[in-house]
């Protein structure tokens, strides 16, 4: 079998820029290098699982799920499908994050904590920016657990992973940094059915108003911080004001800041100590 009959098979099945990233990647080559070697034969096996991605987009899997893997923040992390397929727009959260981070604190020897982790892309990227950050990261689902903690392996960083319902269930443990990405869509929000179909939904949903996650860590968040401390939460476009409010119900004397995506939508809330006078 040669690459321009993988193509041709792929082609027939599922878009053409498809197929030429599941061949090139199960290659090992960029997609455009493929059309330099059209005539290279291609190893069995690799034939037989680039048949099984094909497969599975056709039958409407995430090109994500069938590849297995995901690119976050230069680096490639497995994800199956009991874990949320990371988005752009977490990337741009960990960035806040990452330069909040260097704006408020002057030594980075600091705890942080991931809280519904699923593959882990928001913990373990800020580890691996930060070397000296003590992470944790959490999640309900023993699944999505066992994602991350490949993904740990993987990329070879020393965290720590728990299994933990928000901060309902969490030993008291005080944090520098609480980070999360929760679930914050309302139940009946029209989503994409892809995301519908494919995604846990368990890393979708938060009740009614979409909000239940959030109100789950503020109400106890003060018992997991030290005096000086950042929240940094992805939220859903519309749910600034709502968030807002949560955490002003729930931590007092605190600093609330609100940041687009590149896509101009209100998606990063901070939230921190106000200034500690004198
Ligand atoms: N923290 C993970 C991410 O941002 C999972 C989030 C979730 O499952 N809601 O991709």
């Amino acid at each position: 079998m040669r690459i321009t009959d993988a193509l041709q098979f792929g082609k027939s099945k599922i878009h053409s820029d498809l197929a030429k990233i599941l061949l090139a990647d199960l290659l090992g080559k960029n997609p455009l290098e493929l059309y330099v070697c059209l005539d290279e034969e291609i190893d069995e096996a690799i034939y037989t699982q680039y048949q099984r991605e094909v497969d599975a987009i056709h039958n409407g899997t995430p090109i994500q799920y069938a590849m297995g893997h995901v690119n976050f923040y230069g680096r490639e992390f497995y994800v199956n499908e009991n874990v949320l397929i990371p988005r752009f727009e977490t990337e741009e959260v960990v960035e806040k994050a990452l330069s909040k981070i260097k704006e408020k604190f002057l030594d980075f020897h600091l705890k942080v904590l991931d809280i519904g982790c699923g593959s882990g892309v928001i913990g373990l990227t800020l580890k691996d920016k930060m070397k000296d950050l003590d992470v944790t990261l959490t999640d309900i689902s023993e699944k999505a657990l066992e994602v991350a903690l490949a993904n740990q392996e993987k990329l070879h960083l020393d965290v720590q992973i728990k299994k933990g319902d928000m901060l309902n269930d969490l030993a008291i443990e005080k944090f520098d940094i609480i980070i999360s990405n929760p679930p914050y869509i309302r139940e009946k929000e029209p989503i994409e059915e892809i995301v519908k179909n494919n995604e846990p939904s368990i890393a979708l949903y938060a009740g009614e108003d979409g909000l239940l996650y959030y109100e789950q860590i503020l109400r106890r968040a003060s018992l997991y911080l030290k005096d000086k401390f950042l929240i940094v939460f992805e939220i859903g476009c519309e749910q600034k004001e709502a968030v807002t409010r949560l955490a002003e119900k729930y931590l007092t004397n605190i600093k609330i800041e609100c940041f687009k995506d590149m896509q101009d939508r209100d998606r990063i809330l901070v939230i921190e100590n106000a200034d500690i006078v004198g």
